[in-house]
């Protein structure tokens, strides 16, 4: 059956329909129309998988996909046009360019931290370059999965998009062993990254992975602490601190650290109240499972603010913790929740000595008033994308390619990014008849270096 769906697919981007600039801008017409449409039912389902609310779900997804969604309806015209590129002198009088085909049909796969918006942006992207696309959501976010469900089954015939439902580990291998896709785009965790990988190498699949990692938060000496305090707090405990670019520890100055301490108990407070579990503005773990791992952290350091916890209602307090030492399990793993370790440093050096015990992080941030500190830092640690003075906002915007290295991923999406990774980049070069000289043919007689 599935690989009948599958083959129906292939017949059906075969026939051509997806090409043009109108059947792909209606496609993202209808898909922004449906998702006006679905607004509160998205709301209502982020709230029942995560406890979020609905301000926090706008900002980070709905608001995300929509500017995305804009955007690629205002440019795709221009970005379908053949891109013209220069020729080189060897070459003239011929002209060369750039065309961007689509690449057939894409398999997404998509995490439950984020379900709407990191299923939902890569679709842009597919859809905008002319593809058929597999929407494959992460089981464990049921409320949102049905309502996605609801919105791709009423604009989109199944030849086009199919939306696969399930466990991940039965649902893709059933799908990629079954059909060679022209595209994987996977978000998810490193670990579930490396089969996804293996299982598209085997069919010489081309893959983006957006994959995690542990996110360093660098406060220097001269940084602004009552505004980095409150940037750190925001990104940090939304979602609570399920979020992929989520500052995951903080390595503060020593002279710094008792005043940043103090303000970020601070931020809590004032964003979350004295008692987070009441807060309508907090979320919860997303199940059971995540609740005990992250629990599982707690008596790696001492807590210097939170701890409460509570099963029954999956919550856990926005917590810091110190003393915690670089080789703890807390600073081996991605923390994905919201404990934050404060870990001091007095020099450069030992302070990129505790990143480099990691992977190449997803994100950074640097915090500092000195722009000679903020380029050796941005300049000696690897990274995907970051922020200075911010944390986590160069996710939203869409002129800013996102993506990994290394551990935490490869290949770039967003905006017009989105739109060339579900591209060839097809070379072209036109070459006129009209002038065709003998010197470029054998016999070469010892031409070597005519050019
Ligand atoms: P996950 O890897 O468990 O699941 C992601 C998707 O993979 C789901 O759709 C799931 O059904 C599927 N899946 C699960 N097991 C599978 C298997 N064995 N084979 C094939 N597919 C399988 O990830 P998660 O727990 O849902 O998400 C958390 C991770 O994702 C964190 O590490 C986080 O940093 C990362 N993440 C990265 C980004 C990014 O943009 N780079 C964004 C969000 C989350």
């Amino acid at each position: 059956m599935l690989k009948q769906q599958l083959q129906a697919m292939r017949t059906f981007y075969e026939s051509g329909a997806t090409r043009t600039l109108a059947f792909r801008k209606q496609q993202l017409q209808q898909l922004k129309t449906a998702i006006h449409q679905f607004e509160q039912p998205l709301y209502d389902a982020l709230r029942k998988d995560l406890k979020r609310s609905a301000e926090e779900s706008w900002v980070t997804e709905l608001g995300v996909v929509m500017a995305d969604l804009n955007l690629a309806l205002r440019n795709l015209r221009h970005w379908m046009r053949p891109q013209r590129v220069p020729t080189n002198l060897v070459n003239l009088p011929s002209a060369s360019y750039i065309m961007r085909e689509p690449l057939g049909v894409v398999l997404i796969i998509s995490p439950w931290n984020y379900p709407f918006q990191l299923l939902f942006a890569p679709l842009i992207g597919a859809i905008a370059a002319g593809n058929c696309v597999v929407l494959k959501p992460s089981e464990l976010a049921p409320a949102t999965v049905k309502v996605m469900s609801d919105i791709i089954s009423k604009i989109f015939p199944q030849e086009y998009a199919l939306y696969v439902e399930g466990d991940g580990a039965q649902v893709v291998p059933a799908l990629m062993n079954s059909f060679r896709f022209n595209h994987v785009f996977y978000t998810g965790s490193t670990a579930v990254g490396k089969s996804i990988y293996q299982l598209a190498a085997s069919q010489l699949v081309p893959v983006t992975l957006e994959l995690g990692g542990k996110s360093p938060c660098v406060v220097e000496s001269d940084a602004n602490i009552q505004v980095a305090a409150r940037r750190i707090t925001v990104t940090k405990f939304a979602n609570a601190g399920q979020m992929c670019i989520a500052p995951d520890y903080i390595l503060v100055h020593t002279s710094k650290k008792n005043e940043l301490i103090a303000a970020l108990k601070k931020a809590i407070v004032s964003f979350y109240s004295e008692n987070p579990a009441t807060s309508y503005n907090y979320c919860k773990i997303i199940n059971e499972k995540q609740f005990q791992r992250i629990i599982g952290y707690l008596d790696q350091g001492t807590i210097v603010h939170g701890g409460n916890h509570d099963i029954s209602q999956l919550y856990i307090e926005p917590t810091i913790l110190e003393n915690v030492s670089p080789d703890a399990p807390l600073m081996k793993e991605e923390i994905f929740g919201p404990f934050l370790p404060v870990l001091t440093f007095n020099t450069q050096e030992e302070a990129k000595a505790i990143i480099q015990n990691n992977p190449d992080p997803l994100s950074f941030y640097i915090y500092t008033a000195d722009t000679k500190k903020e380029q050796q830092w941005l300049q000696s640690v690897p990274f995907g994308g970051g922020c200075v003075n911010n944390s986590g906002w160069h996710f939203t915007n869409h002129h800013l390619p996102f993506g990994g290295r290394g551990n935490s991923g490869f290949g770039k999406y967003h905006g017009k990014y989105s739109f060339d990774v579900f591209s060839n980049a097809k070379s072209i070069m036109k070459t006129p008849t009209w002038f065709d000289p003998a010197i470029k043919y054998p016999p070469f007689n010892g031409r070597l270096r005519l050019f």
